[in-house]
């Protein structure tokens, strides 16, 4: 493809694009295919000739645009949002086009310095003191991986990446992370890959509002201490996955204190709403953390992938995971970012520039806009479910989630309920005109409704409660 080629394909993908976001809301939200479906309809080998362009896409319509589940769609209410925006997908073709490697400054520096400063905007929009580095990671799994380790090192002594888990384990004791029952899996698997084992991991107990138990933690770390073993790291959510528990950081990070150990807050999704001011009594107790992660790439209108990642010490990170073959040796070693230190990937997309182009675009004043848009529909959907009796809700609205399920009078029996429940589920879903997923709360089975996409209005949730409210009191009991 020369350039004349790839510029006149280029305007069509752009039209297609710029219609795409037109038309998302005509595409049932999740997709509507079976297992395999999509598979059948793809060659089993490669073509031996190239072929043009307009067939690459008219099968892309034909053959995998049925399989796509559309998570910019408004209706799209499961898990939590990965939203995106016009200029966002605008920086990501220019990221594209560039095709950068930003492991070391020399290998671009305006990526690298670029994503110093955009983190450093980020940083004084969500209002996290100053004292914290920032650091675009893929993942919030991949930064809760790298905080893990570096809590591992800070308390081995820097040994464990020397000598292995089993030398220092003889002198410091088992190693053991703490987390609440309600956090993401995403630290469950940090602590496999870490080495430290899952039955190293304890899942404190919350309270009624979905937080961590303080006093639970309090004991659980005691009681390893007396046992022997080593407390290395706790894990705090702002914004749990399933109902949107938040953690108090005060008390928790006073106990990390008391005990030297690593306090990792996970803010995946939550983090966003602490652009608001009015939201960020959640931060209390931050200047207890080691580090935090957020991610753009859910809730603050920014391509996946681009998440976060906060560090009180990142000399601390950098000897955790910095190596230094001859081959990536610049002569600006020392007064400049590489950033290839700071994870795990060597290789690194230049994703600051999509996070510049969002937030030069909107401008703060419109991204809280959006976030308070969000949070207020959330509470108005479930002060709606609230109101009727023939619906509970499970788990209050926090911030823009909260949990629910239907409850037809003479119907008590829990496990009947689940099951009822999750027909509800896959009927919604198959409806393809909201899409929803669903949790335990409190191990009853209960139904998320997560508010985030850029272009969700009042008018979208309401079809939703009203396709939720018939759609249930059609179904067999
Ligand atoms: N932490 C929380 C609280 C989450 O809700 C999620 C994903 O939804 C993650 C971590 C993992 O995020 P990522 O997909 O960026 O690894």
């Amino acid at each position: 493809m020369n350039t004349d080629e790839f510029r006149r394909h280029a305007h069509a993908v752009v039209d297609w694009m710029a219609d795409y976001l037109d038309r998302v809301e005509q595409y049932p939200v999740k997709a509507q295919v079976r297992p395999g479906e999509i598979a059948a309809r793809l060659p089993p080998a490669p073509p031996e000739m190239g072929e043009p362009v307009e067939a690459i896409l008219r099968d892309f319509e034909r053959d995998l645009m049925p399989g796509v589940t559309h998570w910019q769609h408004p209706a799209f209410f499961a898990y939590f949002p990965a939203n995106n925006s016009p200029p966002s997908i605008l920086a990501e073709m220019l990221t594209a086009a560039l095709g950068l490697q930003c492991m070391l400054w020399q290998t671009s520096p305006a990526a690298a310095e670029l994503e110093g400063r955009v983190l450093d905007w980020l940083r004084r929009m969500l209002g996290l003191p100053d004292g914290f580095t920032g650091v675009i990671q893929d993942s919030a799994s991949s930064a809760t991986l790298c905080s893990i380790l570096t809590a591992r090192e800070r308390a081995t002594g820097w040994r464990a990446n020397e000598h292995g888990l089993a030398a220092v384990a003889a002198e410091t004791g088992p190693m053991t992370v703490y987390c609440s029952a309600e956090t993401h899996s995403s630290v469950e698997k940090a602590v496999k890959i870490a080495g430290l084992g899952r039955a190293s991991l304890r899942k404190i107990p919350v309270d009624a509002t979905f937080a961590m138990r303080p006093d639970t933690l309090a004991a659980a770390v005691e009681a390893d201490i007396a046992a022997g073993r080593k407390p290395v790291c706790v894990v705090a959510t702002l914004g749990t996955t399933g109902a949107s528990g938040i953690d108090r950081l005060r008390p928790i990070g006073e106990i990390c204190r008391r005990h030297g150990i690593w306090l990792h807050v996970d803010a995946a999704w939550a983090g966003a709403a602490l652009i608001l001011p009015e939201q960020r009594g959640m931060l209390d107790g931050i200047e207890y953390a080691d580090s935090f992660v957020m991610n753009p790439h859910k809730w603050l209108l920014t391509n996946f992938d681009c998440s976060a990642h906060y560090v009180r010490d990142p000399e601390a990170l950098i000897r955790t995971l910095a190596i230094l073959p001859e081959y990536l040796k610049t002569p600006e070693r020392g007064q400049v970012d590489d950033y290839r230190d700071w994870g795990i990937p060597l290789g690194r997309r230049f994703r600051a520039l999509k996070l510049w182009f969002v937030i030069r675009t909107y401008g703060v004043a419109a991204l809280q806009e959006m976030v308070r848009k969000h949070i207020a529909l959330a509470r108005d959907a479930a002060s709606w479910i609230e109101a009727e009796t023939d619906f509970e809700l499970l788990a209050p609205s926090v911030l823009a989630l909260f949990c629910f399920r239907y409850r037809p009078r003479g119907i008590d029996d829990e496990q009947r309920l689940d099951r009822l429940n999750e027909a509800l589920l896959l009927k919604l879903n198959e409806g393809g005109r909201a899409y929803f997923t669903q949790t335990r709360v409190s191990g009853k089975y209960a139904i998320r409704f997560s508010i985030g996409q850029r272009t969700t209005e009042r008018r979208h949730v309401e079809a939703a409660w009203a396709e939720i409210r018939e759609t249930a009191r059609g179904l067999e009991r």
